[in-house]
């Protein structure tokens, strides 16, 4: 079959690889110069299927209303709300319940894991590599209060089968050497030794490279611009003026995706979640963590990435707006700086920030639409580099008639339609 995959981050990828592994001539369209320069560009690498939780979860609202007039908040609303983001928002809330969160975060968790074992086998057939480590997640809490309220998400992870560690502040720095450094107090953390760490865009560009191989065409600075349907199906989409035809298309444009499908009259509930990272030169191995490190208090992942350090997180409603205030920065430097101080200098860091394409129940939409022969892979949020192998291969399996390894119909469009 001839398959059109609209947008070349690390979702469009991977789905054109496991969409050409499995026979189809496939062709990827994105507006940049290369793959994965938009939001699968910089994100904070972490590979957890262990942390695989929705944010619409209970007592949310509660926690974000407290946590926004703190210093270096992790949450950030802009006063002029906009009717999407009112309506996204609605939504969210209405995720937060614990019917709801159960059932959200037992398809993250049962697709990030998935997704893992995809990963691992894709990293021995494919050979590539992208600052790959598997040394875990330690989360560290910096208040005894918040350490001594660690009982709620232990429970899950037992109750889910996740492993992991619960460290007093010794056996943390045991675990990251570093932290013995840290001006921060700490307080505790938890491990997660199951989880990984790696550079999405390494891995993007390189999967690209051998998707190019297998004979995946890949066009860059093209702007899509419309799709057209006649009746049930889509004829041709409009790219840079022009036409261009395929038997099935795929859109995995991110947070632009819905921008794209509503000229069609497909709703779909992703909104843009800015969050931000600052990439550090390393300057002394000894001084810079081994793995991934969450820092609780300001929600904030510190991982090593070869020679790197990236810091990256926060969560900020504002549309589409690129701008990158300094105040953010100084969020991501302090947080570092605090936990890393020898590693490397914030102030010669990258600083960047991306668009999360997020659904209000945090989990991916991939499949079918009421268009017989439009498909989509696209509004992963937080954890797209967690679940792309995974998804990849289950809307892979879909549009070759397979049945996925994961029930589909938890992941389809279909589940926010009433
Ligand atoms: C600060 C931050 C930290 C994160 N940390 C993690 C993490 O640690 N672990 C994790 O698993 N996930 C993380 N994420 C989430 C993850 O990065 C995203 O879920 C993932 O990158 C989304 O990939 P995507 O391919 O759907 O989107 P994108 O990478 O944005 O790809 C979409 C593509 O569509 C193209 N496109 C859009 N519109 C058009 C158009 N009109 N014409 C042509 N092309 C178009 C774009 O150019 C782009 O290449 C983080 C995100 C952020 C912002």
């Amino acid at each position: 079959v001839k398959v059109l995959i609209l947008g070349s981050g690390v979702i469009g990828v991977t789905s054109a690889y496991y969409l050409s592994k499995l026979g189809h001539d496939v062709t990827v369209i994105d507006r940049q110069p290369g793959p994965g320069l938009e939001t699968s560009f910089a994100n904070a690498g972490e590979i957890s299927p262990g942390y695989a939780s929705p944010w619409a979860a209970p007592g949310v609202a509660f926690k974000a209303l407290k946590w926004m007039w703190r210093d270096h908040s992790p949450l950030i609303i802009q006063p002029r709300i906009d009717f999407a983001v009112a309506l996204w928002l609605a939504r969210f809330l209405r995720n937060c319940s614990k019917d709801r969160y159960d059932i959200n975060k037992r398809r993250m968790l049962g697709l990030s894991a998935y997704s893992q074992t995809c990963l691992a086998s894709l990293r021995s057939e494919a050979g590539i590599r992208y600052d790959e480590r598997m040394l875990g997640t330690l989360q560290v809490f910096r208040r005894q209060s918040d350490f001594d309220g660690i009982g709620k998400d232990v429970e899950i992870l037992k109750a889910v089968g996740v492993p992991f560690e619960v460290l007093n502040r010794a056996e943390c720095v045991r675990c990251e050497p570093a932290l013995g450094f840290a001006s921060a107090e700490l307080a505790g953390g938890l491990r997660l030794p199951g989880d990984e760490t790696g550079d999405c865009l390494k891995f993007t560009i390189a999967l690209a490279a051998q998707a190019k191989a297998l004979g995946v065409k890949f066009i860059y600075n093209a702007n899509i611009e419309r799709i057209c349907a006649a009746g049930d199906a889509i004829e041709r989409v409009i790219v840079d003026g022009g036409e261009v035809c395929a038997d099935t298309v795929v859109v995995c444009m991110g947070s632009y995706s819905p921008l794209l499908v509503q000229k069609i009259g497909l709703k779909l509930p992703v909104y843009p979640i800015k969050g931000y990272s600052l990439t550090i030169p390393i300057e002394n191995a000894q001084g810079a963590p081994e793995s991934t490190l969450m820092d609780d208090a300001y929600k904030v992942a510190i991982t090593r990435l070869g020679d790197r350090i990236r810091v990256g997180g926060m969560a900020e409603l504002c549309g589409f707006d690129r701008s990158l205030p300094l105040a953010r920065r100084r969020t991501l430097e302090h947080s570092v700086q605090s936990l890393f101080p020898r590693g490397g200098d914030p102030r010669k860091g990258e600083f960047w920030a991306g668009f999360r394409p997020m659904t209000p129940d945090g989990t991916p939409i991939i499949g079918e639409t009421r268009f017989r022969n439009l498909y989509l892979n696209t509004g992963h949020g937080t954890l797209g580099w967690t679940m792309a192998c995974g998804s990849a291969s289950i809307l892979a399996d879909i549009i070759s008639g397979r049945k996925p390894a994961l029930d589909a119909s938890e992941y389809a469009l279909a589940r926010h339609v009433r």
